[in-house]
């Protein structure tokens, strides 16, 4: 058993609605693939830390395709 966030595993797909739109938002590659890029001497461990974000949650950017603005929401890993 592990814990895997459904998002990244493709296991579902998560619908947001937007706050300024209410458009549904996309999900986007978790937050801290991005922070990958730009601190490439952080593991995930720290970047998480850092984030705020604890290790049973995913950090995920959702954009939205009509007002163009984004949101980070926490998704709930999954035991598999
Ligand atoms: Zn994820
Ligand atoms: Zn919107």
């Amino acid at each position: 058993m592990e814990m895997v966030c459904p998002i990244c595993n493709g296991l579902s797909s998560y619908v947001v609605k937007c706050p300024f739109c209410d458009s549904s938002m996309e999900a986007q590659a978790a937050v801290q693939d991005y922070f990958d890029d730009y601190s490439p001497y952080l593991d995930k461990e720290i970047t998480q830390k850092l984030d705020g974000v604890s290790k049973a949650q995913c950090l995920h950017i959702f954009s939205c395709p009509q007002c163009h603005r984004d949101k980070r929401i926490p998704i709930d890993r999954v035991l598999m």
